[in-house]
Protein backbone atom coordinates (compact mmCIF):
# COMPACT_ATOMS: atom_id res chain seq x y z
CA UNK A 1 0.00 0.00 0.00
CA UNK A 2 1.36 3.15 -0.53
CA UNK A 3 2.28 6.00 1.96
CA UNK A 4 1.15 9.62 1.58
CA UNK A 5 3.33 12.30 0.89
CA UNK A 6 1.48 14.60 2.49
CA UNK A 7 3.77 17.43 4.46
CA UNK A 8 3.23 17.29 8.47
CA UNK A 9 0.75 14.40 9.39
CA UNK A 10 0.91 13.42 12.50
CA UNK A 11 2.88 9.81 13.03
CA UNK A 12 -0.45 8.50 13.67
CA UNK A 13 -1.78 9.31 11.34
CA UNK A 14 0.49 8.88 8.71
CA UNK A 15 0.77 5.36 9.77
CA UNK A 16 -3.03 5.12 8.55
CA UNK A 17 -4.21 3.86 5.46
CA UNK A 18 -4.72 5.69 2.60
CA UNK A 19 -7.64 6.07 0.14
CA UNK A 20 -6.24 5.82 -3.03
CA UNK A 21 -8.78 8.22 -4.59
CA UNK A 22 -8.09 10.99 -2.16
CA UNK A 23 -4.81 10.32 -1.35
CA UNK A 24 -5.73 10.96 2.24
CA UNK A 25 -5.03 9.06 5.39
CA UNK A 26 -8.29 6.79 6.42
CA UNK A 27 -9.48 8.05 10.33
CA UNK A 28 -10.33 5.21 12.04
CA UNK A 29 -13.97 6.41 12.31
CA UNK A 30 -13.89 7.29 8.78
CA UNK A 31 -13.31 3.47 8.00
CA UNK A 32 -16.06 1.16 6.51
CA UNK A 33 -15.75 -2.67 7.52
CA UNK A 34 -14.38 -3.50 4.09
CA UNK A 35 -11.35 -0.87 4.46
CA UNK A 36 -12.63 2.03 2.28
CA UNK A 37 -13.09 5.39 3.28
CA UNK A 38 -16.10 7.51 3.92
CA UNK A 39 -14.99 10.88 4.80
CA UNK A 40 -19.06 11.99 5.72
CA UNK A 41 -19.60 9.29 8.10
CA UNK A 42 -18.91 8.42 11.17
CA UNK A 43 -19.06 4.95 12.68
CA UNK A 44 -20.73 5.04 16.19
CA UNK A 45 -19.11 1.66 17.34
CA UNK A 46 -15.82 2.86 16.63
CA UNK A 47 -16.04 6.02 17.65
CA UNK A 48 -17.36 4.98 20.67
CA UNK A 49 -15.01 2.39 21.41
CA UNK A 50 -12.35 4.15 20.95
CA UNK A 51 -13.53 7.14 22.81
CA UNK A 52 -14.28 4.67 25.54
CA UNK A 53 -10.23 3.29 25.50
CA UNK A 54 -9.08 6.89 25.76
CA UNK A 55 -8.07 6.71 21.74
CA UNK A 56 -8.10 9.58 19.41
CA UNK A 57 -10.87 8.85 16.66
CA UNK A 58 -8.50 9.62 14.04
CA UNK A 59 -5.70 7.59 14.18
CA UNK A 60 -6.19 5.27 17.02
CA UNK A 61 -3.48 6.02 19.55
CA UNK A 62 -3.84 6.32 23.13
CA UNK A 63 -4.50 10.67 24.09
CA UNK A 64 -2.22 12.29 27.06
CA UNK A 65 -2.78 15.40 28.58
CA UNK A 66 -5.48 17.20 26.73
CA UNK A 67 -7.99 16.50 24.06
CA UNK A 68 -9.74 18.34 20.99
CA UNK A 69 -13.35 18.31 19.89
CA UNK A 70 -14.02 19.80 16.48
CA UNK A 71 -17.32 20.96 16.01
CA UNK A 72 -19.44 23.80 14.98
CA UNK A 73 -20.14 26.94 17.78
CA UNK A 74 -23.30 25.40 18.10
CA UNK A 75 -21.48 22.32 19.84
CA UNK A 76 -18.91 24.34 21.69
CA UNK A 77 -21.82 26.06 23.41
CA UNK A 78 -24.03 23.41 24.04
CA UNK A 79 -20.66 20.91 25.26
CA UNK A 80 -22.16 18.02 23.45
CA UNK A 81 -20.19 16.48 19.79
CA UNK A 82 -20.92 13.97 17.57
CA UNK A 83 -17.97 13.84 16.56
CA UNK A 84 -15.55 11.54 19.25
CA UNK A 85 -12.66 13.30 20.46
CA UNK A 86 -9.03 13.32 19.09
CA UNK A 87 -5.65 14.43 19.67
CA UNK A 88 -4.80 18.27 18.75
CA UNK A 89 -2.52 17.76 16.33
CA UNK A 90 -4.77 15.50 14.52
CA UNK A 91 -7.62 18.08 14.61
CA UNK A 92 -5.72 20.44 12.54
CA UNK A 93 -5.01 17.91 9.93
CA UNK A 94 -9.17 17.31 10.01
CA UNK A 95 -9.19 21.04 9.49
CA UNK A 96 -6.34 21.33 6.67
CA UNK A 97 -7.15 18.11 4.82
CA UNK A 98 -10.80 16.82 5.36
CA UNK A 99 -12.21 17.37 2.05
CA UNK A 100 -15.74 18.50 3.93
CA UNK A 101 -14.10 21.32 6.23
CA UNK A 102 -11.25 22.54 4.12
CA UNK A 103 -13.33 24.05 1.45
CA UNK A 104 -16.39 26.28 2.39
CA UNK A 105 -18.75 24.81 -0.57
CA UNK A 106 -17.91 21.32 -0.49
CA UNK A 107 -20.89 19.67 -0.77
CA UNK A 108 -22.06 17.28 2.26
CA UNK A 109 -25.40 16.55 4.14
CA UNK A 110 -28.28 17.50 2.12
CA UNK A 111 -27.19 15.56 -1.07
CA UNK A 112 -25.67 12.11 0.41
CA UNK A 113 -27.48 8.88 1.50
CA UNK A 114 -26.93 7.83 5.13
CA UNK A 115 -25.25 4.63 4.70
CA UNK A 116 -26.31 1.52 6.50
CA UNK A 117 -25.14 1.42 10.35
CA UNK A 118 -24.38 5.11 10.11
CA UNK A 119 -26.72 7.39 12.07
CA UNK A 120 -28.03 10.90 12.80
CA UNK A 121 -28.67 12.09 16.17
CA UNK A 122 -32.05 13.13 16.57
CA UNK A 123 -31.88 17.37 16.63
CA UNK A 124 -28.51 17.71 14.83
CA UNK A 125 -28.50 20.01 11.73
CA UNK A 126 -25.71 18.60 9.48
CA UNK A 127 -25.28 21.88 7.44
CA UNK A 128 -21.98 23.19 7.30
CA UNK A 129 -20.96 25.67 10.31
CA UNK A 130 -19.40 29.01 9.03
CA UNK A 131 -16.57 28.51 11.36
CA UNK A 132 -15.08 25.77 13.59
CA UNK A 133 -14.68 25.67 16.96
CA UNK A 134 -11.39 23.36 18.13
CA UNK A 135 -12.38 22.66 21.75
CA UNK A 136 -9.49 21.34 24.49
CA UNK A 137 -10.62 19.78 27.55
CA UNK A 138 -8.40 17.40 30.49
CA UNK A 139 -11.86 15.02 30.57
CA UNK A 140 -14.92 13.77 28.82
CA UNK A 141 -18.03 11.35 29.38
CA UNK A 142 -19.75 9.68 26.37
CA UNK A 143 -23.53 8.77 26.20
CA UNK A 144 -26.29 7.49 23.96
CA UNK A 145 -28.89 9.74 22.49
CA UNK A 146 -32.08 8.86 20.37
CA UNK A 147 -31.16 9.15 16.49
CA UNK A 148 -33.12 9.97 13.76
CA UNK A 149 -35.34 7.16 12.17
CA UNK A 150 -35.04 5.33 15.40
CA UNK A 151 -32.15 3.76 17.43
CA UNK A 152 -29.20 5.25 19.42
CA UNK A 153 -26.07 7.36 18.87
CA UNK A 154 -22.96 8.35 20.55
CA UNK A 155 -22.40 11.34 21.84
CA UNK A 156 -19.54 12.89 23.61
CA UNK A 157 -19.61 15.29 26.36
CA UNK A 158 -16.52 17.01 27.10
CA UNK A 159 -15.26 18.70 30.93
CA UNK A 160 -14.61 22.06 31.52
CA UNK A 161 -12.42 24.20 28.34
CA UNK A 162 -9.30 24.55 28.96
CA UNK A 163 -8.75 26.51 25.39
CA UNK A 164 -10.75 27.32 22.10
CA UNK A 165 -9.83 27.72 18.84
CA UNK A 166 -11.73 29.18 16.23
CA UNK A 167 -11.44 28.81 12.63
CA UNK A 168 -13.38 30.36 9.32
CA UNK A 169 -13.16 31.12 5.57
CA UNK A 170 -11.38 33.74 4.37
CA UNK A 171 -11.84 33.99 0.71
CA UNK A 172 -13.48 30.07 0.55
CA UNK A 173 -10.08 29.05 2.66
CA UNK A 174 -10.47 27.97 6.10
CA UNK A 175 -7.97 29.79 8.48
CA UNK A 176 -7.61 30.62 12.18
CA UNK A 177 -9.10 33.74 13.89
CA UNK A 178 -6.83 34.72 16.48
CA UNK A 179 -8.73 36.99 19.07
CA UNK A 180 -7.60 40.51 19.71
ZN1 LIG B 1 -4.65 11.18 16.73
Amino acid sequence: MSKTTLPDLPPGLAARPVDPRRGLPIPAVNERPDGTADFVSINGQTAMYLAIKGCCALCTRRMSGHVAFLGGPGSAEAGGYTDPPMHEACAEAALTLCPHIARQHARRASERRVPEGTTVPAGFAEAKPDEWVMVLTAGYRTGLVPAEGGGVVPIFLPAEYVRKRRFGYEGGVLVERVDS
